[in-house]
């Protein structure tokens, strides 16, 4: 990995101020900042120190014509550059040579342009993307433009194989599959995988040579998002990607805001028993270990009636973060008002009783300060590894160990 440092070669003060506003709000990224060549080389000669990406304006006092691309290029360093005026032969140049993107200075808007290509690399750092394609010199020149953008690059030589390299590593995100190959052609891989409904996030983009435009519409028919007909401009390629993966990004975002509780963060009643039941029947089968546990937080009604019902949201909000921290290894889920669900894969009652007394000894001992006063929250728990008979089952039983937490003086936790 790259890190998150960035460097920014550019002389106008303006510039930079606009810059160092946008980086504000981007506190994962910390840009140095150079004014010339000269002062961009200190940066790069310095070993200890790798860059995410560079952006450096093409006309500085001491390299007027560009010449820290290539300083910036041959380093390794992916490139955005900043221009001030469009020239159509520069821009294609530059491109051809390897840089991320020819940005104009023209508004605010080119700025947060960069920064949103900044984040894009930062992310594509972690997207494996599996090339496949019989001839050797395309998936070269593929690898190559993906490279430029920081994807992990992966390659097959026809379907076959490509669906070998799909089951060993299932977190491939992106496919770039050619049409005309031995074995198994591309089209029939894209329906294959379709089919057999596997890696269903993964995103296909179909390539051929040849065909026209009913190939396209057969690839896309069959599953695949996106089609490229051979020979394709790189900057194409690279738009084509970078559109489907913001879907699917932002396509997951929004299945996940649906899997969250809006207050807290935490997971939902409805996500987590859809998650439960198959960790459970899981266990079941196999004969693994699995506790369910059930929190309350007890005499909170107190709090809304003495503080009101904003302070004990904000009550509600605390716990949850001390309990996504504690239990970051287990699913945790807010099922009601300040009701909360533990799973605990693979530890018995004993196991779970350690953590849950922990936490509990935590919460009680931090004091939370509510309009000005101070206030201590307690927990009863209730806890169980018996799987009984179905999951609902084991829900009941830790929900009456729950009980008994509260019988007994509350602020403790109970085990079946
Ligand atoms: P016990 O120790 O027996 O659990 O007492 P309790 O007061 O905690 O339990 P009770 O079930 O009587 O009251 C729970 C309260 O939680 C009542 C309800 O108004 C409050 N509540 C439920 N959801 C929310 C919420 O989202 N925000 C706030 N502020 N309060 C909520
Ligand atoms: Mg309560
Ligand atoms: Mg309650």
């Amino acid at each position: 990995m790259k890190g998150s440092s960035v460097l920014i070669v550019e002389d106008s003060p303006m510039v930079w101020k606009v810059l160092k506003h946008l980086f504000e709000a981007r506190k994962d990224l910390s840009p140095s900042f150079a004014a010339n060549l000269n002062e961009a080389e200190r940066y790069l000669n310095n070993a200890e120190k790798t860059y995410l990406v560079a952006v450096a304006d093409l006309n500085l006092p001491d390299a007027p014509n560009g010449e820290v691309v290539d300083r910036i290029l041959h380093a390794n360093i992916p490139c955005i550059v900043l221009s001030s005026s469009y020239n159509d032969e520069k821009r294609e140049a530059l491109l051809d040579k390897g840089v991320v993107d020819y940005v104009v200075k023209e508004s605010r808007y080119s700025y947060e342009y960069v920064i949103k290509l900044i984040e894009r690399l930062q992310k594509n750092q972690f997207i494996k993307v599996l090339v496949v394609d019989d001839s050797k010199s395309s998936r070269a020149f593929i690898r190559k433009t993906l490279k430029q953008h920081l994807y992990q690059v992966l390659e097959a030589e026809d379907g076959v194989d490509a669906l070998n390299v799909l089951q060993q590593q299932p977190d491939i995100r992106l496919m770039i599959v050619d049409y005309n190959m031995p074995n198994m052609n591309g089209y029939e891989l894209v329906k294959h995988i379709r089919h057999k409904q596997h890696n269903k996030n993964l995103i296909i983009i179909g390539l051929s040579a040849e065909g026209g435009g009913a190939l396209s519409a057969k690839f896309i028919k069959n599953g695949a998002d996106d089609f490229l007909r051979k020979p394709f401009y790189h900057e194409e390629l690279h738009c084509r990607l970078m559109h489907n993966l913001e879907e699917m990004e932002l396509f997951e975002a929004v299945k996940d805001a649906a899997n969250r509780d809006y207050l807290t963060g935490l997971f939902n009643r409805r996500y987590f028993f859809q998650m439960a039941e198959k960790v459970y029947g899981n266990a079941l089968e196999n004969n693994k270990q699995l506790s369910l546990a059930m929190l309350d937080i007890d005499y909170f009604k107190k709090i809304n009636d003495s503080y009101g019902h904003e302070a004990g949201d904000y009550v509600l909000t605390k716990v949850a973060d001390v309990l996504m921290q504690k239990f970051a290894r287990f699913t945790v889920a807010r099922v009601g008002g300040e009701e909360f669900c533990i799973l605990f894969n693979g530890l018995n009652a004993e196991k779970s009783k350690q953590l849950l007394d922990s936490f509990r000894n935590l919460i009680a001992e931090q004091s939370l300060i509510v309009r000005d006063n101070v206030l201590s929250i307690t927990f009863s728990i209730g806890v169980t590894d018996n799987l009984y008979n179905s999951l609902s089952d084991m829900l009941a039983k830790a929900d009456q160990c729950l009980y008994q937490a509260k019988q007994a003086g509350r602020n403790v936790v109970i085990k079946d």
